[in-house]
């Protein structure tokens, strides 16, 4: 199948030859029909799929030849990067149509987007806070709005924007077509789905199980070794990008300050940065100036940098799902990478659940030549309680009763 099967607007052939693709991904070859269909979806799938175009081009395919100037589309995001990169990818698509977007979130200001939202627009990507401020102020205008989509539901729950999305819903008008796209489906989306969409199709791609495209690895650490374990991993192992995740803000930085102490050329992505300081951070990553990106997970969610051929949990996810979109950052669309995660006694439970969404026990590897006996040089590196995983918890506190 190729892409000439959708019988897209020559304009947006153009920017589909623009962006390189040839073949559409299965999520594209199962939702594009139902979506210039004018059906509501249910798309579930991880990121890393193709999921943005496989909305983005029946979008501009519907809008094409409409009036201009007024929203007709909007696509709720849960993070500024997840917004600029949908936005990214209607310019880059939808090039030829003469369709404009515009990205809206917080922590810029509001009076720049109040004035090119005055400029017309007929594409929105949104955070769901700075969308709710502009609804209220009058600034955007979504009487005319034909096309919805919810994107990644499951983390906008999982970061608590449920709450600002019925408000948002709350506003527009019906009918119009709704899409939704989640990894998951938590009992609070499939209420959501109940709520908002009509008789919809539900086009899911496999389960949410890591890509088949990445290698994972477990290395067994003790925690205080952690960073020169990473430091010898990264000097024998030949990389070209990496992202790196921790679990803690804190951590982030220092691991990304210890890095280029080293010598690499390293930056951390965490929420503690500026919206200036992160667009930054991703802009470096992208362009290849720095060649590690030592991220938490909510900030890297959606970060859509192709050619990720490492990626390292320096400390374990707290979920199956987290680690799922950890590495949904590698072996995207046809490419291959390697995950490697650090573990240490208090994983065993995440290692197991691991196990079983993979299907197959994860390779252990030990690192040739790099000494696991140093001894912790003081009780500041022994993780404090909250951290353990549930099990170790729970074990410890039967120890104490
Ligand atoms: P997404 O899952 O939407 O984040 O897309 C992941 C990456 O795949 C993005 O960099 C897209 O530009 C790219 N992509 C999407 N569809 C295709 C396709 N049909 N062929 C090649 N690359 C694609």
């Amino acid at each position: 199948m190729n892409f000439e099967t959708f019988n897209f607007h020559p304009s947006i052939m153009a920017g589909v030859r623009a962006l390189g693709y040839v073949i559409p991904t299965p999520i594209q070859v199962q939702t594009i029909p139902p979506i210039l269909q004018g059906r509501d979806i249910i798309g579930l799938a991880q990121t890393g799929t193709g999921k943005t175009a496989a909305f983005v081009l029946p979008i501009l395919q519907h809008l094409r030849p409409g009036p201009r100037g007024r929203v007709r589309a909007l696509v709720i995001s849960p993070t500024r990067e997840l917004a600029e990169q949908t936005c990214e990818a209607t310019n880059g698509l939808g090039e030829q149509t003469g369709l404009q977007s515009i990205a809206i979130y917080g922590g810029v200001s509001m009076e720049q987007q109040t004035r090119r939202l005055r400029n017309g627009v007929e594409i929105i990507a949104a955070c769901p806070g700075r969308l709710l401020d502009h609804i209220r102020k009058g600034s955007i205008d979504l009487q005319h709005l034909k096309i919805l989509v919810i994107d990644e539901a499951d983390r906008m729950f999982d970061m608590g924007f449920l709450p600002d999305i019925r408000n948002i819903l709350r506003c527009l008008m019906n009918p119009r077509q709704t899409l939704l796209f989640s990894a998951t489906m938590p009992a609070d989306i499939r209420c959501l789905v109940q709520e908002v969409l009509h008789n919809p199709v539900t086009v899911q791609i496999g389960r949410t199980a890591p890509a088949l495209t990445v290698s994972h690895a477990l290395y067994p650490v003790k925690q205080h070794l952690k960073t020169p374990l990473l430091m010898e991993l990264l000097r024998k192992t030949k990389t070209e990008s990496v992202l790196i995740f921790t679990r803690t803000k804190h951590r982030a930085e220092r691991v990304a300050q210890q890095l280029v102490k080293a010598g690499y050329r390293a930056v951390s992505l965490q929420g503690n940065m500026s919206q200036y300081q992160r667009q930054a951070a991703l802009d470096g990553f992208r362009a290849g100036s720095f060649k590690i990106l030592v991220a938490t997970d909510i900030a890297a969610r959606g970060i859509d940098v192709l050619d990720i051929s490492h990626v390292v949990n320096y400390d374990m996810p707290d979920s199956t799902d987290a680690y799922t979109h950890r590495i949904g950052r590698t072996g995207r669309v046809g490419k291959t990478g390697d995950a490697f995660t650090l573990v240490t006694s208090e994983d065993t439970a995440m290692v197991r659940a691991l196990e079983h969404l993979l299907n197959v026990p994860l390779e252990r590897r030990t690192l040739q030549g790099f000494n696991y006996t140093v001894p912790a040089p003081d009780s500041k590196f022994i993780r404090p309680p909250h951290q353990l995983g549930r099990r170790a918890v729970q074990k410890q506190r039967i120890g104490h009763n």
